[in-house]
């Protein structure tokens, strides 16, 4: 972790001028900000580093910045897996002086898996309780940071099932579908833990309703990070725990529509899935 630090810090040095900003205030701003990684791609999750509280906008949404240690301030941006490759403006805003810079996204391919459905399977629809408190609950954003980097393996088992792939059911493309998470294939009653610290922020289960996920656990990482996961057969914490970096938390299972016993994980940024792989190898910078 602390030769990436010194590469973060030495790109923080490096400080991108742009060509022509408007006014001094615009310039000052847009002068300090380190934006990482310098090329991402879908599923990246993009840090604005910037030297003053500052909302940043990108594709018609905005996101806040929390206090670094040091003096800095960082927003964190999703890009979902079905972003187009291209330039996109972004906009650092601080009492109305905005400063625009752009962010190249490259383009990144994701597999595409053909699944064949019963009828009966290919109708399971999330209920609409399931889906209001998995969605109150990924939009969670608590300003403590609760995380450190890098993030670790939730469980045991190998990857069935990478971030990003995109479906045809029977035939059909899905065309707003992205695979949200990581699959591990894993025996029933594999203990998960906590792929960071945390708090519980739902606890979900069959019985209330959850016909789709089945049983499901979220876990808030504070600064709008969290963890989803799904078609767990036990849940070992309770709403409100808070939850410590490798701490069993819940048993691996087939609850809902899961083919057979894995761990669905989810890590959302802002509300959209981020690709966990990054995470877990420490890419998103240094320890705050
Ligand atoms: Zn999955």
């Amino acid at each position: 972790m602390g030769i990436r630090c010194g590469w973060c810090l030495g790109i923080a040095l490096a400080v991108i001028m742009d060509a022509a900003p408007a006014r001094a205030q615009d310039t000052q701003i847009s002068s300090s900000t380190v934006i990482l990684p310098m090329r991402p791609q879908p599923g990246s999750t993009v840090q604005v580093i910037v030297n003053t509280q500052a909302t940043v906008r990108f594709e018609q949404r905005a996101y806040p910045s929390f206090a670094l240690p040091g003096g800095m301030w960082r927003a964190l941006l999703p890009l979902s897996a079905l972003l187009k490759a291209g330039d996109y403006p972004l906009q650092i805003e601080k009492d109305g002086i905005i400063a625009t810079r752009q962010l190249p996204v490259a383009s990144r391919s994701f597999g595409l898996q053909r699944l064949r459905l019963s009828p009966d399977r290919a109708g399971l629809e999330a209920t609409p309780t399931e889906e209001a408190a998995i969605s109150t609950a990924l939009s969670t954003v608590s300003p403590e940071q609760l995380w450190r980097m890098p993030f670790a393996r939730p469980v045991r088992g190998r990857i069935s099932s990478k971030y990003g792939l995109r479906r045809t059911y029977n035939g059909v493309f899905a065309k707003d579908y992205y695979h949200r998470g990581l699959d591990y294939a894993a025996p029933r009653g594999t203990a998960v833990v906590a792929p960071a610290a945390g708090r519980v922020a739902l606890v979900g289960t069959v019985q209330q309703g959850f016909k789709l996920h089945g049983n499901t656990l979220v876990l808030d990482h504070g600064q709008g990070v969290t963890s989803i996961y799904i078609h767990l057969q036990k849940i070992l914490v309770r709403a409100g725990d808070v939850v410590k970096l490798g701490e069993k938390v819940a048993l691996v299972g087939s609850t809902g529509r899961a083919s057979g016993p894995h761990l669905h994980w989810g890590l959302y940024v802002h509300r959209i899935a981020v690709d966990p792989a990054d995470w877990l190898q420490g890419q998103i910078c240094c320890k705050s």
